[in-house]
């Protein structure tokens, strides 16, 4: 199958869930996850028309950027260690992961350097897997990065993200979508302030199921772009 294929087959399945769901389709952004593969295939989903790409590595993302089309909007979705945040800061359009208050901290202080706003996802851990990240719903750590994200003059804090627990059964993720939302609808009212208008959940596995539980973007790699290979030791 060529990108444009598959692409169209993803597109169908969007535009059925958002009918199920009775949404628009353009209240669902489509995040194109390039990571681990090359800048071909970056310039290969631009053509076929994309402009939302997610990476999660500053340097492979670093590596590839020089030769990557102009135009596009590239998330970081995978976990930012501190030493890193001054460079992502500069080469990423946003931050979609940030999973503590002392990274959204870092992250206002690089993007001031870096004379920009940068705006940023808190990451929320809904699943007991040891592996995930994120900030816990009902933290004192959780309400505070939201009381301070008005001070932080260059951060911009636009919403929620998780992922969802590797489970065969996709209807698993669905109470793990449904948590995002409700946190989400919590956290509006004690916190009025911010904007938490995205919630960044679905991946090839489970997507339409996040489009009925009320995602706006969807973070798809696989099922655009094939089975990704890992070099050893990652
Ligand atoms: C890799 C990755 C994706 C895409 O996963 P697929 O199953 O290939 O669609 C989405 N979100 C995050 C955070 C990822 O790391």
């Amino acid at each position: 199958m060529t990108f444009s294929e598959r692409l169209a087959a993803v597109e169908d399945r969007i535009a059925s869930a958002c009918r199920r769901a009775n949404r628009e389709r353009g209240s669902v952004r489509l995040m194109a996850v390039s990571k681990t593969h090359p800048a071909s295939a970056i310039h290969e989903a631009v053509e076929a028309g994309l402009t939302l790409f997610g990476e999660n590595r500053v340097q492979e993302f670093d590596a590839k950027r020089a030769v990557l089309p102009l135009g596009i909007e590239v998330h970081l979705i995978g976990h930012l260690q501190s030493n890193k945040a001054a460079r992502a800061a500069e080469i990423f359009s946003a931050i979609d992961t940030v999973d503590s208050l002392r990274l959204l901290e870092r992250l206002n202080a690089a993007a001031s350097q870096a004379t920009r706003r940068l705006p940023v996802l808190l990451e929320i851990k809904l699943s007991e897997e040891p592996t995930k990240a994120g900030f816990t719903p009902g933290s004192a750590e959780l309400e505070q990065a939201l009381e301070r994200a008005a001070d932080f003059g260059n951060i911009e804090v636009l919403g929620l993200m998780t992922i969802a627990p590797l489970d065969k059964n996709p209807e698993a993720a669905r109470s793990c979508f449904r948590k995002l939302r409700d946190l989400r609808e919590q956290l509006v009212r004690r916190h009025p302030l911010v904007n938490l208008r995205e919630l960044s959940m679905g991946m090839s596995g489970d997507f339409e199921i996040a489009i009925e539980e009320g995602s706006t973007l969807v973070r798809i790699g696989t099922a655009l772009f094939g089975e990704r290979e890992y070099a050893a030791g990652r």
